[in-house]
């Protein structure tokens, strides 16, 4: 059965829309459940009415015509109680409501179970009888396993679908379909409107999006060269792996041969000549064709084969990939928003700056590392848009609405224009915040707070400069390390970590040693591991590797020289000695670069407070060092045990969380006690009610993204300590981070402050 439901799985999922993608369902289901008939319902997300979208055993030409509204029939009550119903008689059950047309009166026993995608119910899978028969158990599994399995692909397909029926229409001069709109998680706010641009990562065939093409012969030159390098390399392999039993040294040759048979690669390049296709979609579907067709044989070594083509086919298309020129400028049109499977920070630098309007990513959350950059550079974004027909995106017209998580494909002029009306309040805030640039970040009556400022990028650093930004509270010195292709040398090192220390002089600028593990990887320092934000990161990984700590270090110090601004800051720490054991390489780095004749002060040392541990420890750590941070970003996804990448948890990720507000209050209290400068360098810091609360608490310094800071500067200017203190007393004493939120929205509302949080305020 196992395998029966893999290759429905496959099937399906390589389908290219959503009607193939139902036929090959109703017919796989229909065939090895033996029932008459197999049906699919699919909810209309306009009308709200169950469409029959596919039968086998019913009437053909009822398909599309009838349907059922959301409480009709059986259909609808497998829908309203979200369970299977498995019945031997349908037509005595109360709720049976017979649909004309289809020729269900002669089917008498009905198993029908709920297709749920996200909570949201797709439609319903149906199968049906003539003799009179409660389906079995197992039965009745299948349809369970089947139907949870697929929820996600037709989610996916369903996408696709409306996707390419906007391109075919447009083609055929017909009417397209306007604002299809897309959820996914809002993790930088505003909006862009602008003209897609798909970018894959690595050479995955998976991820090729399509794309048409004008000079077919010089596409199909292009082809053949790869296809020659890819020989080249292989054989080079071969030869190289000489010492392999006969049998691998075959496989190699199975290989070439391949390649020099004519099959695959005229298909490719018949593909090219017709479809117009570039060689990479084209490769992408003569390969992936080939593997459906293995992966469906019996004999497992025959499916095995399967994987060898994959292979080949990557190889072929690492190869195009490196042939493509590297865009210029004038490759990306302006208001430009770049689309991914999943974006890497490195794809931030492809495309130019000033034409780069917006992000969104199928892959990651809100809270991943990338946002979070996008988020420091002010660009909408919007992550986790699981369903996103990336593949089909390229060069389509899109609004990106990043205060919602929403996205509108082929925008109609009247969702253009209200979303260019957000555009315009949206210019208009920042510009009222001009003002207060140089103004301190002081509460009417008189209390003072630090605003600090997260950095990464060199862009991002001169961006916070003219936001009035007091000093950087958290360097993320990884940044630069994930845009080289090796470690950066100490020298190397030195100049990027001096340019941050310039820009910002004599103001503080905090660095963060290597923070890497966890969804920041390094090309070339893979870390593969199954539970990744509980293994090798930060603190752990440079302790074992004190060469790559020392360096930095002494790179930070070097850079420090005659500016005296630079405070080091340790990320991960979970105990005690891990401190003592940096601490000791800090001064050891020290003492050598004074050897060396640099004259450089020895920094402010402090540490990240990160996981439960160091919460419990804060007052032990807040003795040993000059002051701690809290990385509330980290801190939310382990005391909440939700990994802050995942989209699918995106929901249950919250900063506003009472456990995390109680844990925030517990380190502020501990080390004001050790009389330890306290501060939170994540992103709830950058949330103007967030930074209220943290205000009231009792931390002396926010810092955030640049984007956010002349927003919470204005809110904090705006209200008086008995304000933050009441509320702060309010929320601790509530229970669920949505109640805390609100209340905190209310509050900033009432006090004629919500048009800082922006349309549609959830900015975390
Ligand atoms: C944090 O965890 O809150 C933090 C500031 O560090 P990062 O987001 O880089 O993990
Ligand atoms: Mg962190």
């Amino acid at each position: 059965m196992l395998n029966v439901l893999k290759q429905i799985v496959q099937e399906v999922n390589n389908a290219s829309h959503l009607d193939s993608a139902l036929d090959i369902l109703v017919a796989r289901v229909q065939n090895a459940m033996q029932t008459e008939v197999c049906s699919v319902y699919v909810i209309d997300s306009e009308t709200r009415r169950y469409i029959l979208r596919a039968s086998k055993g019913l009437n053909q030409d009822s398909i599309g015509k009838v349907s059922l509204s959301a409480n009709e029939g059986l259909v609808g009550l497998v829908g309203v109680r979200e369970e299977p119903i498995n019945l031997e008689d349908a037509s005595s059950h109360p709720r049976y409501h017979f649909l004309s047309g289809t020729g269900e009166e002669k089917f008498n026993s009905f198993l029908g179970v709920p297709i749920i995608h996200q909570k949201r119910i797709l439609g319903i899978l149906v199968v049906q009888q003539s003799a009179r028969r409660k389906f079995d158990e197992s039965e009745e599994a299948f349809m369970i396993t089947i139907s949870a399995q697929l929820a996600g692909v037709l989610a996916h397909a369903e996408a696709a679908g409306m996707v390419l029926e906007l391109e075919t229409s447009k083609s055929k001069n017909k009417k397209v379909r306007q604002d299809v709109v897309i959820p996914g998680a809002p993790a930088s706010p505003g909006v862009a409107i602008g003209t897609v641009v798909v970018l894959s990562p690595t050479a995955d065939l998976y991820d090729v999006p399509d794309r048409e093409i004008k000079d077919v012969p010089q596409e199909i030159e292009r082809f053949q060269c790869a296809i020659a390098g890819a020989r080249a390399q292989i054989k080079q392999l071969g030869e190289k792996l000489a010492d392999l039993r006969p049998e691998e040294q075959a496989l190699f040759d199975v290989y070439i041969r391949m390649l020099d048979d004519d099959a695959l690669g005229s298909e490719v390049i018949r593909r090219i000549e017709e479809n117009h296709q570039w060689a990479q979609s084209a490769l992408r579907d003569v390969i992936l064709e080939y593997v459906a067709h293995f992966d469906r044989m019996d004999d497992a070594y025959l499916r095995e084969r399967a994987t060898d083509i994959k292979d080949l086919g990557s190889r072929v298309l690492a190869n195009l990939q490196e042939s493509i020129k590297l865009p210029v400028d004038s490759d990306f049109p302006d208001n430009c928003i770049l689309v991914s499977e999943e974006l890497t920070p490195s794809m931030l630098g492809e495309v130019p700056e000033h034409k780069l309007v917006g992000l969104v990513s199928a892959k990651g959350s809100a809270n991943s590392h990338v946002a979070i950059l996008a988020r420091a550079l002010g660009v909408p974004t919007i992550m986790g848009a699981v369903d996103l027909p990336v593949k089909l995106m390229d060069g389509i017209e899109l609004v990106v609405d990043g205060y919602r998580g929403r996205l509108y494909t082929h925008p109609s002029a009247r969702i253009r224009q209200q979303f260019q009306d957000i555009v315009e309040e949206e210019r208009a805030l920042v510009e009222g915040l001009e003002a207060i640039k140089d103004l301190p970040a002081q509460t009417q009556d008189g209390h003072r707070l630090q605003l600090c400022v997260n950095t990464g990028l060199i862009t991002d650093a001169l961006r916070s400069v003219d936001k009035g930004a007091e000093g950087v509270g958290l360097y993320r010195t990884e940044v630069p390390f994930m845009m080289k292709e090796r470690f950066p040398s100490e020298n190397e090192q030195e100049k990027i970590y001096r340019t941050q220390l310039e820009t910002f002089a004599p103001q503080p600028v905090t660095m963060r040693t290597l923070d890497i593990g966890g969804d920041k990887s390094l090309t070339y320092f893979p870390i593969t591991e199954d539970n990744p934000f509980l293994g090798w990161r930060g603190i752990r990984v440079t302790l074992d590797h004190p060469e790559i700590f020392l360096l930095q270090i002494r790179a930070m110090l070097k850079a420090s020289v005659g500016l005296d601004n630079l405070k080091i800051m340790l990320p991960m720490i979970t105990n005690i000695t891990e401190v003592e054991e940096a601490q000791y390489l800090i001064y050891r780095a020290h003492e050598e670069v004074l050897e060396e004749g640099y004259k450089a002060a020895m920094p402010q040392i402090g540490v990240m407070i990160e996981v439960p541990a160091a919460v419990y420890q804060a007052r032990q750590l807040a003795q040993m060092v000059d002051f701690i941070s809290v990385g509330s970003n980290d801190l939310t996804q382990y005391l909440l045990a939700v990994d802050r990448n995942n989209p699918r948890v995106a929901d249950l990720y919250d900063s506003f969380h009472p456990a995390v507000l109680s844990a925030l209050q517990q380190v502020c209290d501990a080390g004001k006690k050790e009389n330890c400068v306290v501060s939170v360098c994540g992103e709830m810091a950058g949330n103007p009610g967030g930074a209220l609360l943290l205000m009231a608490m009792g931390y002396d310094m926010l810092s955030m993204n640049a984007t956010n800071l002349p927003r919470v500067k204005s809110v904090v200017r705006s209200v008086n300590m008995d304000f933050a203190n009441s509320l702060l007393e309010e929320v601790m004493l509530l229970d669920t981070p949505q109640v805390v939120y609100s209340t905190v929205e209310l509050a900033l509302n009432k006090h004629g402050q919500g048009h800082i949080l922006g349309p549609a305020s959830r900015s975390k």
